[in-house]
Formats: C-alpha cells, sequence, structure tokens
C-alpha cells in the first residue's frame, strides 16, 4: 500500500522509516536503545523513562525497518515498485533523509565494493536500481538510451561531480565552467553547463558512481568541508522507443533521481524549532523549503514553493504532478540521538 495517493493530481508520496543497529563502539559503551520498531504495524517508537524526562511517542509510516533489517529487504519490498515505474515512463525521487551517522549513505549507496563481478550483499539503493533498470531493459529487449548527471548542492551552489577535474568549483581555477539554473518555460529547469554521460551499460554507471564519490571525500578534504551538509544528488534519464499495436513508434521517458540530503541537524540545530526559521533558512535553505514542498503536495495546498530552493528547483519536474517520491528517514536507536531522532520522526511523519 502506498501513502497518499490522488489519482486526480497524481501525488504520491511515501514516506519509509529506517532506524539503524548499534555500532560497535555503542555496544561496548553499552549505549541504552530508546527506540522500537514494529515493522508489522508500520509503527516506531521512541521511549524514554527517566525521572523528570518522560517520553512515549508513537509513529506510523508506509513502511517501516528495523535495525536488523537488510539492504535487499528494504529495496525488494520498498523501491522496486518505484524503479519500475520510472520504466513506465514516471519521474521518480528517492531521498534519504536524516541526522548524520544515521545511514543515509549506507542506504543509498551501501559499504560494498564490487568483487569479481559479484553483486555485494550491503550495496545499497543505487546500485540496487541501477542492476534492476538494466534486467528490465534486457528482458524487454527495449531500444532505448540513457544518461546520468551526478551533482552536490553546498550551500546553494552546484557543483557538478561528473565535469572533468579542471573545472568543478573546488579547483581555484578562472576557465571553470559556472554553473546556472535557467527556467526552460515549459515548468522545467535546465542545469546550463551540467554535464550529461551517455551510458549502455550498468557497469559503465558504477564506475560514474565511483568517481563522483570520490570527489566528493577530496573536495571535503581540501576545502575542511563538512560533507553533513552537502545535498548529492545522482540523476538517471531513460528513453524507450516502443510501438503501439497500430505499429506507430513512441518514445516514454523516465528519470530517477537518487538523493542523499544534508544531514537534518543542520535544520533543527540552527533553532528551527524554537520558529527561528529564517536563520535556519540561511543554513539549510534546501532542507527547509524541500519539507514545505512536499508537505504543499501531500495537502494539496495550491502554491508550492519550488522556486524558494535549489534542489527543489533542481526537482521540479519529478515533484508533483505524474510523479513519484519515496522519503527514506534514517534514525539512530542509541539515546544520545533521541532529540535529533524525534525531530527526523515530525519531518517524516508530517510528510505522509
Ligand atoms: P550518514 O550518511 O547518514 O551520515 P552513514 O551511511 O555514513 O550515515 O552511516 C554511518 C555508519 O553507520 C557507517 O559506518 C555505516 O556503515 C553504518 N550503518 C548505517 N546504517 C547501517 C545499517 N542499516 N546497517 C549496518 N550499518 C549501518
Ligand atoms: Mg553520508
Amino acid at each position: 500500500v502506498n501513502g497518499k495517493h490522488d489519482k486526480d493530481k497524481g501525488v504520491n508520496v511515501q514516506v519509509i522509516l529506517r532506524c539503524r543497529p548499534l555500532s560497535e563502539d555503542e555496544i561496548r559503551l553499552h549505549t541504552p536503545v530508546v527506540i522500537s520498531c514494529n515493522e508489522g504495524r508500520r509503527e516506531v517508537s521512541a521511549i524514554q523513562n527517566i525521572a523528570n524526562k518522560q517520553i512515549d511517542r508513537t509513529f506510523a509510516f508506509d513502511k517501516v525497518f528495523g535495525p536488523t533489517s537488510q539492504q535487499k529487504d528494504l529495496y525488494d519490498s520498498a523501491i522496486w515498485p518505484i524503479v519500475f515505474e520510472v520504466l513506465e515512463g514516471y519521474n521518480c525521487t528517492i531521498f534519504a533523509y536524516g541526522q548524520t551517522g544515521t545511514g543515509k549513505t549506507y542506504t543509498m549507496e551501501g559499504g560494498g565494493r564490487k568483487k569479481n563481478g559479484e553483486f555485494p550483499s550491503d550495496a545499497g539503493v543505487i546500485p540496487r536500481a541501477v542492476k534492476q533498470i538494466f534486467e528490465i531493459l534486457e528482458a524487454q529487449n527495449a531500444e532505448y538510451s540513457m544518461k546520468v548527471t551526478h551533482l552536490e548542492l553546498y550551500n546553494e551552489e552546484i557543483t557538478d561531480l561528473l565535469a572533468p577535474e579542471e573545472c568543478t568549483k573546488y579547483v581555484d581555477d578562472k576557465s571553470k565552467k559556472p554553473i546556472a539554473l535557467m527556467e526552460d518555460g515549459k515548468g522545467g529547469v535546465l542545469v546550463r553547463g551540467l554535464e550529461e554521460e551517455i551510458v549502455s551499460t550498468a557497469n559503465e554507471i558504477y564506475k560514474i558512481l565511483e568517481k563522483g564519490s570520490a570527489k566528493r571525500r577530496t573536495a571535503e578534504t581540501l576545502l575542511n568541508k563538512q560533507s553533513s551538509r552537502s545535498h548529492s544528488i545522482f540523476s538517471i534519464t531513460i528513453h524507450i522507443k516502443e510501438c503501439t499495436p497500430e505499429g506507430e513508434e513512441m518514445i516514454k521517458c523516465g528519470k530517477l533521481n537518487l538523493v542523499d540530503l544534508a544531514g537534518s541537524e543542520n535544520i533543527s540545530r540552527s533553532g528551527a524549532r524554537e520558529g527561528r526559521a529564517r536563520e535556519a533558512g540561511e543554513i539549510n535553505k534546501s532542507l527547509l523549503t524541500l519539507g514545505r514542498v512536499i508537505n504543499a503536495l501531500v495537502e494539496h495546498s495550491g502554491h508550492i514553493p519550488y522556486r524558494d530552493s535549489k534542489l527543489t528547483r533542481l526537482l521540479r519536474d519529478s515533484l508533483g504532478g505524474k510523479t513519484k517520491t519515496c522519503i527514506i528517514a534514517t534514525i539512530s536507536p542509541s539515546v544520545h540521538c533521541l532529540e535529533e531522532t524525534l525531530s527526523t520522526l515530525d519531518y517524516a511523519h508530517r510528510a505522509k
């Protein structure tokens, strides 16, 4: 069962929750666990019983994955149907949202590396989606073309992770390509100067992903920047040639955006909950605007504030309308993260 689905407007937002296991260090330190997941009831509870601070709250989601859930479980039950829709011509976006250290990158990319052609069991959503896309295209014997883009958004500035080294923002070089967002007049957005790579095999995409991740890591070290403050957007666009029963030729186009968002602590720590949303907005406009856009979409409000951040402008053609959106909210089970966990649960719950 998917989340809110309005056939007329086609709004379809699914929110799933994943709680990571305690780390080895946390186990060694006997860190108390304050989260319990009920996968069958699709509920998550946060419970703390100390003298002057009692917390007992339960949140429901479209799907819940507890600490022992495997990458394959999450993919097969929640993501597979969405990726299938991409090949049916939908624009779909999968977000990982949560505090730094709760498993956004683990969920999206995974920990595994391909060993002699074998698919690693801890491969995340992105490599699994790529694998599925090619499997379906091959099974359908489809005639298709595919291109990918990979960019990073940091302080409302775009960096192209596919650009040749000398062109990236990180290199202080006057010849670097400026990247600009422009409306295309048809409700979409063009990213001027963004590299698009044509791909025809899953391996080509895995290589591109690896290069992009390596570039992010290098840039972080060079600029001493917190990766927790940047969003990574990996997009795959697929055109499939089809013939109608009447023998007419048609092109079906679908797009999949895979987004590893900035750490959610960037909005809550700066006081968003005390109502100082303006200041928080300066710190991470895109994260706040995304929340507002998704709220507006699920509540069918007339005005969708896409234009208020680069993230939502970039994803405009994949949010709202005939699209599917999935938010994977990630949390830690530890007592030390409880405050952030509650704010993630609130944010994710509001998106439902
Ligand atoms: P984030 O991207 O949200 O900052 P990471 O994905 O880097 O967090 O995860 C932090 C650490 O926790 C990593 O060492 C990662 O391997 C581990 N981890 C996260 N989620 C899981 C999980 N579901 N199962 C096992 N290990 C996990
Ligand atoms: Mg990460």
